[in-house]
This record gives C-alpha cells, structure tokens and sequence, in this order.
C-alpha cells in the first residue's frame, strides 16, 4: 500500500494541479468562492462584499511566534497575511488588513517566491491567513512553488465562513485546517460580523475539514502535521455561544477536536459604537468558558490568555 505524503500536496501532480487552477478560477467569472455568492467578475476587475479583485493582495509575510504551539513551534509559523476579508467583524484587531485594504498586490509567482522564503527562513509551515477569497491564486502559486522544492505543511487560517464546494478545491492540498467558530446565533453573525446562515455554514464547513484532515497530528518534536484547530474566542455576554458550540464540536467533530480557546477579546476597530462589544471579557466569563470545555470533555487544546 502507497503511504500518503506529507505535506500532502506533495502526491498533487502537475495536470491534477492543473486542473484544479482552472476550476477555481472559473468560480471568479461569477464568483461564489463563499457563502456571499455575489455572482460578480472578478477575472473583469468587478469586486464583492471582499472589495477583491482577481489580483491577490498581500498585506505581510513573516515568522509568526504567536500561533498556537504546534504551529509556532520554534522557528516560527509562516504567516503570510491576505489584504480584504469575506467577514466584516466590527471587532476585527487587523481591521487595517482585513476591512482598510492595507496592502499590495502581488504576482502568482512572487506568491509562490513569498512561501519558498518562509520555507528557507525555517518556518514550520506556511499560514494563509484569511486566504478564503484568494484561493485559486493561492493553489495557482503552490503549484509553482511545489515545482521550485516547497515541502512544508499549509494552514488554512479562516473565520470559518466557507463554502463547501472551495473547501474541495482545498482537498488534499491543505494539510491543517484553522478556522474561527465565531457564533452560534445568526442574528449577532449578521449584526456583528455581515455574515447571514453563519452557524449553519459553520457547521457544514467544520464537517468537511474534519472528513479531510481528521484530528491534529503532531511529529515528535510536537510540531503540527495535518489535522483540525477550533478557535473560539469568548465574547462579552456570551455572543459566540460558548456553551453552544463546544457541545456540538464535541459530539458533531470529534471529542479529540483540539481547541484554542481565546480571552483576549479587547474592542477594536467599530466595536465602541456597540455597547455589548465595549468591553473585555470579565473574569467571571472566561471561567464559565473553561467550564464548559471541562463539561464537554474536550481536553485537546490551548486556553490563551
Ligand atoms: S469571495 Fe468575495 S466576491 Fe466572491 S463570493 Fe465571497 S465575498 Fe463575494
């Protein structure tokens, strides 16, 4: 029996690649990479609720030490930052990046030149950060660098509001899977994030990056090989529906689900003019958040403080 490859876009060969580019980019004639759905030209130069054009954009790429430990490891996670978002979270902390357009447009190959460089500099894996609408230029710029020696796990860093059909594209190229589950209640999705049928979506989308990467695995040095990272960050008041989400992570994903449980909530961006978002969560709140991870048995993961 053939072993799968690690990284696994490894085993991708050059006409599977091919075809894969091709399909994506023909999402962007009418374009539904995410739940949006706007149906607008990208290739033309028309641009949606992500204010993107094709043209992907980059606000910064770096070693990142502040990642979840497997990722960040010792050298770093290489974090490459995409400029727009398909999520407009009045609370954003890189609002300038993801709502101000803060960044610049790169070539597929100087994209392609940005994750060899992460690589060269000894990171552990390159991160896409808010990568959702610039996915077919990103599987466009892996193919080359694939082609000039890349060889380290990817990590796909989203706010968890995808598409299923995208996340197919992404089958067998992403090897670790990170995204954001924000709320459970649709209304505050939409009121704080414009995101409409989040918890659904999320759901749907979780379901099919756990049937592709499964659990977190680690090497023996600890470092994150493929697998699943939830992030749930505790909003005041309960807006993200803490004791919702990880009961269902729980008994819907895997009890062995690695979670990244976040505190460090502070208003930024829009989030004053919203009395429910002007503050930190309390100390009372962040308990009640671990109490329930306790509760629901989920004992894999991280709680940042
Ligand atoms: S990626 Fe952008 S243009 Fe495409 S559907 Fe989503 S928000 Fe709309």
């Amino acid at each position: 029996m053939q072993t799968k490859k690690i990284p696994s876009y490894l085993d991708i060969n050059r006409i599977q690649f091919e075809r894969r580019i091709k399909e994506a980019y023909e999402i962007l004639l009418s374009c539904r990479l995410c739940p949006h759905k706007c149906g607008i030209n990208r290739i033309a130069g028309e641009k949606g609720k992500c204010r993107s054009t094709a043209q992907p954009m980059v606000s910064s790429f770096n070693a990142h030490y502040g990642e979840e430990p497997p990722l960040s490891g010792s050298s770093g996670s290489g974090t490459i930052f995409f400029t727009n978002c398909t999520l407009r979270c009045l609370f954003c902390q890189n609002y300038p990046i993801s709502q101000l357009g803060n960044g610049n447009p790169v070539t597929i190959s100087e994209l392609a030149e940005m994750m060899l460089s992460l690589q060269k500099r000894g990171c552990h894996n390159v991160n896409f950060v808010s990568p959702t609408h610039f996915v077919p230029q990103i599987i466009d710029a892996l193919a080359q660098a694939k082609e000039k020696g890349l060889s380290i796990p990817l990590v796909y860093n989203t706010g968890g509001y995808e598409s299923v059909s995208t996340l197919k594209l992404l089958d067998g190229i992403v090897d670790i899977y990170m995204p954001d589950a924000k709320y459970t209640d649709d209304e505050m999705a939409q009121k704080y994030s414009g995101a409409t049928d989040y918890f659904s979506i999320l759901k749907k989308a979780l379901r099919e990056m756990q049937r592709q990467v499964g659990d977190l695995k680690l090497d023996e040095d600890g470092i994150a090989i493929s697998g699943l990272i939830i992030r749930h960050l505790i909003l005041p008041d309960n807006l993200a529906g803490t004791a919702r989400i990880l009961p269902w992570i729980a008994k819907n994903i895997s009890q062995n689900a690695y979670i990244s449980l976040m505190s460090q909530y502070f208003p930024a961006h829009q989030a004053m003019n919203h009395p429910q978002l002007s503050r930190g969560i309390t100390r009372k709140e962040y308990q009640e958040a671990r109490a329930i991870l306790r509760s629901c048995g989920l004992e894999n993961g991280w709680l940042q403080q």
